[in-house]
């Protein structure tokens, strides 16, 4: 069985983990834009070597370069038994293009699976890190929490949160995600392949519902 898939969801959502284990479960290759890109660059093909010169420049990759490599990426072998895509498409003309290349080899995506999670908890997950000023160790407040909220749990010292970290800086990024993200999920709803996954309970949990909602496809 084939299948074509993208996942969508803000950062925080869990997506990474997800990813790996459908991949692993359907047998598809987890393709995540982080990782082609470093492909691409690495391998030195003329889009990877493209690409490098925009992002040495600390400039955005621009569609049709980030297109060519998903183009190229998607021809490769492995991808016959089909692929999770993540992190592309990210904008309305880029999932457009991504239906034009697939279209071209007369296929189209099976389901879009969008992993679903309250801001709210959003922000708990991506503001709780901690990190001790003085050995460097790092805690989370909700999945690694210290003794003591303030002190570091090995050598007593000071725990801080990073500017990354910060509430205005992950309201930011969630932001910018669902501005980019909205018509996607529009676009795909409209093709009827929008599947909108609970993201908000345990891991395995949203595995379980992932599966119901590619039904006989999934093992
Ligand atoms: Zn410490």
């Amino acid at each position: 069985m084939v299948m074509k898939l993208v996942l969508l969801g803000p950062p925080g959502a869990g997506k990474g983990t997800q990813a790996q284990e459908i991949s692993r479960r359907l047998n598809i290759p987890h393709i995540s834009t982080g990782d082609m890109f470093r492909a691409a660059v690495a391998a030195g093909t003329p889009l990877g070597l493209q690409a490098k010169a925009f992002m040495d420049a600390g400039k955005l990759v621009p569609d049709e370069v980030t297109i060519g490599i998903v183009r190229e990426r998607l021809q490769a072998e492995d991808c016959a038994p089909g692929f999770l895509l993540d992190g592309f498409p990210r904008t309305l003309p880029q999932a457009q293009a991504l239906d034009g290349i697939l279209a071209e080899r007369g296929i189209e995506l099976d389901a879009v699976l969008d992993l679903e999670v309250p801001r709210e908890e959003l922000l708990k997950r991506l503001t709780g890190r901690r990190v001790c000023k003085s050995c460097g160790a790092t805690f989370h407040l909700l999945f690694n929490p210290p003794r003591d909220r303030d002190r570091c749990d090995h050598c007593g010292g000071k725990l801080i949160q990073r500017d990354d970290d910060r509430e205005e800086t992950v309201s930011r990024r969630l932001d910018v995600y669902e501005e980019q993200t909205a018509p996607l999920v529009e676009y795909y709803r409209r093709q009827g392949k929008l599947k909108t996954i609970n993201g908000n309970q345990d891991i395995p949990r949203v595995l379980e519902a992932i599966g119901e909602a590619l039904g006989e496809n999934w093992r």
